[in-house]
């Protein structure tokens, strides 16, 4: 960093670094606000007033991974495991095809088993079936094999994402067992394969973990600039007491810190990468009611309204009191509509909605 450069020099700078980072994500009082602000700034002189809308289907809460912050864990004995029927997933993408979401977002526990590799091939092709491949597909469904990731791409599906949850290999090991299961080389290597596949490739980090730093953080946006990705989903860290990182509950900032950094992250990477797709993640919504339009007023423009059937959705129990549980999908919308219209942002109805970091640099 050059010392001689002001908090008005940074905000203006092409190429962040390090420092910078670390003095943006230290901004507070009128300095934060300056900072969400030229996080808008960007994406509406880049991506217009637009918001994407993702119908979020979490297809199954079985997993068998042992992440050590997530509810749905395999070692966490308490949940009630359910998987959608083929008719609950395609009448939920119907719904969103009604809606004019113009995409769906497939999201579940991780599986890799045979069956669960060809059911996911066979409920994208039907998906890409519904009024002649008129929805847009992003799948979330964790570590698979190229193999897999290919059949799925050829299936129809376009976007993945596959958070890193913690560029920082140690930090990655505080979170995760250390073990074959929970390999940070083999996250890393399925997200290289994504991008060579030519899936529009998101990641993503949580904010506000134990032992995180503000370096931790700035390197973290530096790794997505540096990983190229097209979309990018970050939010808050939110402690489950049935997981064993709920321990350390007291080594994490308040909600409203680990809020307002969230923000800060998502408005330097905004600046960062002007136009990737950011989602608003609904952990922002969870930890503030106002959470999902602070991240959109900061640089974001993707929100993934979740179309679950009711009976199923508290069993997603990824972290406590997760946002619009009990909204039905309809009452969402019209919610989602007045929410953005009140900041000065408008949904793009049916339409995919792609990230024009990605369609660009592809010559589309
Ligand atoms: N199993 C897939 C995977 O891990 O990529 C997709 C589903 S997983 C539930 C989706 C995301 O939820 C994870 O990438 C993680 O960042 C987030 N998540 C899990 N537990 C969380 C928690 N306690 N607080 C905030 N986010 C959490
Ligand atoms: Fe499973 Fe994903 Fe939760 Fe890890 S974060 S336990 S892989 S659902």
């Amino acid at each position: 960093m050059d010392m001689s450069l002001g908090f008005e020099d940074i905000l203006l700078k092409q190429d962040l670094d390090r420092e910078d980072i670390k003095v943006l994500l230290s901004a507070r009082g009128p300095q934060q606000e300056r900072l969400l602000k030229r996080g808008l700034e960007v994406k509406l002189s880049n991506l217009d007033n637009y918001v994407h809308l993702r119908g979020l289907i979490e297809y199954e809460n079985v997993c068998e991974k042992n992440c050590l912050y997530c509810g749905l864990r395999s070692g966490n004995a308490k949940v009630e495991r359910y998987c959608l029927s083929d008719e609950e997933v395609l009448s939920c993408a119907r719904l969103a095809h009604g809606q004019g979401y113009g995409s769906v977002a497939l999201q579940s526990g991780e599986r890799s088993d045979p069956d669960f590799v060809r059911k996911i091939a066979y409920l994208v092709r039907e998906i890409k079936k519904i009024d002649g491949g008129s929805l847009g597909i992003t799948l979330s469904l964790g570590e698979q094999t190229e193999e897999t990731y290919r059949m799925w791409f050829e299936a129809g599906a376009h976007r993945y994402l596959l958070r890193i949850e913690s560029s920082n290999e140690e930090l990655y090991y505080k979170i995760h067992p250390r073990n074959d299961l929970h390999s940070f080389r083999k996250r890393l290597d399925c997200l290289e394969t994504l991008k060579r596949i030519g899936y529009q490739t998101g990641t993503g980090v949580m904010v506000g973990l134990p032992y995180q730093t503000l370096d931790h953080l700035a390197d973290d946006l530096l790794f997505f600039k540096e990983m190229d990705v097209a979309m990018v989903g970050l939010g808050p860290y939110i402690p489950h007491p049935d997981t064993p990182l709920y321990k350390l509950k007291d080594l994490i900032p308040p909600a409203e810190e680990r809020m307002s950094l969230t923000l800060k992250m998502i408005a330097i990477l905004r600046m960062m990468m002007p136009q990737i797709n950011m989602v608003a993640a609904t952990a922002n919504q969870t930890i503030d009611p106002q959470g999902r339009e602070k991240a959109i007023a900061a640089g974001a423009n993707v929100i993934m309204p979740n179309l679950t059937p009711g009976e199923y959705r508290e069993s997603y129990f990824i972290y406590p009191d997760k946002a619009c549980v009990k909204d039905r999908p309809e009452q969402c919308q019209t919610c989602l509509d007045i929410r953005l219209a009140a900041i000065g942002h408008r949904i793009l109805y049916n339409a995919w909605g792609d990230s024009l970091a990605f369609t660009k640099k592809a010559g589309k």
